[in-house]
């Protein structure tokens, strides 16, 4: 049973209290004789016939006495200035009080209060107590702590340069005395910075488990609390926490969530974010490197990070983790095909070679449905066939089956806009490689999509930004031409997106027009301040210009789109080889 401690005593003493206030002051009023009120002239009378014992005189409107036969009365106060002696002549007592209350009543008041006081004190010192414990609770946060995890280096497939990179902090924390003893500073803090899905937590979590230490891993948006000061607690516990741990992993993910770049304005550093970012600056400058202790932190995007966060002392090693290359993508999809039954004519460096800007995690979940649809089948192995349509559902979603209340007319736009891109495609940029174009609708409600993969390449050339905006303007164009400008369909609008945003960025971060000239037109703007609204007007013209330019082109190929959008309508897919035979016998 759960002991009363000192405080709950009180506290069912005073409700003790409370109760039994008003039973006194009924108990005091029933024993109290019972009054008679006289009138004035009757009191006067009753002095006269010396009858009167005492008189309590106050500044209340009535006036309490005893008569000599015991009987209480009241009567009308006079409040005359003499009053008081002229009863004392006639040998009565007088009783002055003070207020208009008795001495119960005050004692009762008394008591009230008192009573009311302790329950306040009591209320409240509770409730800031429960306001700790909530804080105290709030501080310690969800930390998910692995040790023993069975991810190793070998698990993580390309990014060799990061991964080799990494793997040398094994040995430091395992033997951080060694380091020491040479006077080598390792790292206390490594941001890992790339695309989402490209294997950061995983090589954290391989570095963890490969130097046999706890992994504890936050996310940078645990740390954004709308309560004062609770950051920067959730910051103070997970370092206690992995001191205690002694050699071990922290793993801060999206740490541009606390590292945001500091507003210049607001250099006080009053903000809660700032705090938040302070103290996470004081507790990794708090720790020895000999601890064995290193903190990874991951972001997508580095320059976005304050500069603080990348000193000496604090996240000093920046490891970029890119999107994987060809090799790479080989590499992955063998890894995730290794406990996989694959088809003999399965060709996975031909799905490497198709999924350019795949990272590891979108080619994981290729292999993942590809295994799912040959289940499905109860196949004996996994077939290109399941690959394919595991491609589909990565980029597009799953595959509508009910197509049957599609409109034919639909159809025939799909079909028409899709060849548009395809054959556009072909023509400017021969490199680029159209695996497979679709009028198959997704569940996502995508109508169809053309695969477009450009080679593996490190710059883009201005004329290749300009060719992919002809590629995306081509459906609109083609739908135009076919169906009539009034007939044109909201199936362009990602095109559209894609096209402004390539030739926004053209103009604005590549110094690729000559209106706009050679500057970095956010910085321009930044410095300045200016409202300058000339680059919108630049933006269309220049989008008129390249529209018209690939209207020409579209009419003058006019029959080769429509031999593959007939072709299109017939077999929904095609794949490239297909593409290209079509395209070889209309030539
Ligand atoms: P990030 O932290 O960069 O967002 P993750 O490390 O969480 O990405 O990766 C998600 C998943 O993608 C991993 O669990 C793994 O299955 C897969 N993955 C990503 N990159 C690789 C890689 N280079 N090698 C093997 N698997 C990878």
């Amino acid at each position: 049973m759960k002991k009363f401690n000192m405080k709950n005593k009180i506290f069912i003493f005073t409700i003790i209290l409370i109760l039994l206030a008003p039973m006194v002051l009924v108990y005091h009023l029933k024993t109290k004789e019972p009054v008679q009120r006289f009138s004035y002239v009757e009191f006067m009378e009753k002095v006269q016939k010396e009858e009167v014992q005492s008189i309590s005189i106050s500044d209340s409107p009535d006036l309490e006495g005893v008569l000599k036969n015991g009987q209480n009365f009241v009567t009308d106060n006079p409040r005359l200035d003499d009053f008081k002696e002229n009863m004392l002549v006639k040998n009565i007592e007088v009783k002055e009080e003070q207020g208009q209350y008795s001495s119960v009543q005050i004692i009762l008041g008394l008591l009230l209060i008192i009573s009311f006081a302790t329950i306040a004190v009591y209320l409240s010192k509770n409730n800031s107590q429960q306001v700790s414990k909530e804080y105290d609770k709030m501080s310690n946060m969800d930390i998910s702590t692995e040790k023993d995890s069975t991810i190793r280096f070998c698990n993580i497939a390309g990014n060799d340069e990061a991964k080799e990179n990494i793997m040398e902090l094994v040995d430091f924390i395992k033997n951080p005395q060694k380091y020491e003893k040479y006077g080598a500073r390792m790292p206390k803090g490594i941001i890992l910075y790339g695309p989402p899905g490209t294997g950061k937590t995983l090589m954290a979590k391989a570095l963890a488990s490969e130097a046999g230490v706890d992994f504890l891993a936050v996310s940078g948006s645990d740390f954004v609390q709308v309560y004062a000061g609770l950051g920067a607690g959730r910051i103070r516990s997970l370092f206690k926490n992995a001191k205690e741990k002694g050699k071990c992993v922290v793993f801060i993910d999206e740490i541009d969530a606390i590292g945001k770049k500091r507003d210049r304005g607001n250099i006080g550093g009053s903000d809660e974010s700032d705090r938040t970012l302070n103290a996470l600056l004081t507790e990794m400058s708090g720790f020895k490197g000999s601890e064995g202790i290193v903190v990874i932190a991951a972001t997508n995007r580095l320059d976005t990070l304050d500069e603080a966060l990348l000193r000496p002392g604090r996240f000093d090693r920046q490891i970029e983790i890119g999107l994987p290359d060809l090799n790479a993508r080989y590499e992955i999809l063998k890894l995730y095909s290794k406990n996989r039954p694959i088809g003999e004519t399965l060709n996975l460096r031909a799905f490497a070679e198709q999924t350019v800007y795949f990272s590891g995690a979108k080619l994981e979940n290729l292999m993942n449905e590809a295994a799912i649809n040959a289940a499905r089948e109860n196949a004996d192995a996994i077939t290109e066939k399941h690959m394919d349509r595991a491609f589909y559902t990565v980029i597009a979603g799953d595959e509508k089956k009910d197509r049957s209340n599609i409109r034919s007319l639909d159809r025939k736009i799909t079909a028409y806009h899709e060849a548009g891109h395809a054959v556009v495609t072909k023509l400017i940029s021969p490199e680029n490689k159209v695996t497979k174009v679709t009028i198959i609708p997704s569940t996502k409600g995508i109508g169809g999509f053309s695969m477009n993969i450009p080679p593996d390449k490190m710059y883009h050339t201005k004329i290749e930004m300009k060719n992919n905006i002809k590629i995306a303007l081509a459906g609109r164009i083609v739908e135009e031409l076919v169906f009539g400008s009034d007939n044109v369909t909201t199936g362009a609008s990602n095109d559209i997106q894609k096209a402004t945003e390539i030739l926004v960025s053209m103009m604005k971060h590549f110094g690729m027009n000559e209106e706009i000239g050679m500057v970095n037109y956010d910085v321009l703007m930044g410095s300045y301040g200016s409202n300058d609204h000339s680059l919108v007007s630049t933006v269309k013209d220049e989008m008129k210009k390249i529209y018209d330019e690939t209207k020409k082109l579209v009419e003058d190929h006019k029959v080769l789109i429509k031999v593959l959008a007939e072709e299109l309508l017939e077999k929904e897919t095609l794949s490239e080889e297909e593409i290209n035979k079509c395209i070889e016998n209309t030539r």
